[in-house]
């Protein structure tokens, strides 16, 4: 069974996209309720109120725990900034369960593109590029030597490229939101690490 971290943010979207690639899933909100899934999804949203909830709720620690056992987990997002060892322009008080040995910079792609879409190459995957749905994205500024950059938005206009989904072992992380779209196939290749561990 997968949950959905449902403190904040699109949690919805989340539950459809996996049973779309054919996965049990549902919300979690409680500790009691994370301890009885396998694997986690965190969703987009806003990272600083999902830090905010997980505080409260004393989900913070047990998510940390979970994480260092190796539970697999995908964030989108405000769930890639969750899975961050380390924030850039984040709020002072903000905490991350972190996890994946990399720096995001939040809201990262500045005022003027603040969402936009975009074709992006991932990893492994055959056929058409995924569709980047980016909302005041978060981008990968640098990563550690175990993590597999599984995506970049390509340099264009002057920017350089960037890195927008990345995997450390058992975690996963997309600046963008597949979960907005019909193609699940990053669902699906979540849904296949689940099932490997
Ligand atoms: N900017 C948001 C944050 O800092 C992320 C936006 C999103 O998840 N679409 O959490």
């Amino acid at each position: 069974m997968i949950g959905v971290l449902a403190l904040q943010g699109d949690v919805r979207e989340h539950l459809v996209a996996l049973a779309e690639a054919d996965a049990l899933a549902r919300p979690v909100r409680r500790v009691e309720e994370l301890a009885e899934v396998d694997a986690l999804v965190i969703p987009g949203g806003e990272s600083t109120t999902m830090s905010n909830l997980a505080l409260a709720f004393g989900l913070m620690e047990p998510l940390r725990e979970r994480v260092a056992a190796g539970m697999p987990v995908y964030g989108s997002c405000a769930g890639m900034i969750m899975l961050a060892e380390k924030i850039l322009d984040g709020r002072d008080d903000q905490q991350s369960v972190g996890g994946i040995d990399m720096t995001v910079r939040r809201n990262a792609f500045g005022r003027q593109n603040e969402s936009f879409e975009s074709a992006i190459d991932f990893k492994g995957f055959e056929g058409e590029p995924v569709h980047g749905v980016f909302i005041r994205a978060p981008w990968v500024e640098s990563v550690g030597a175990g993590v597999e950059v599984l995506a970049e938005l390509p340099a264009a206009d002057g920017a350089e490229s960037r890195i927008v989904a990345v995997r450390q072992g058992n975690l996963l992380a997309t600046s963008f939101h597949p979960e907005l779209t019909g193609d699940h196939r990053v669902h699906a290749y979540f849904v296949r690490m689940v099932e490997a561990r």
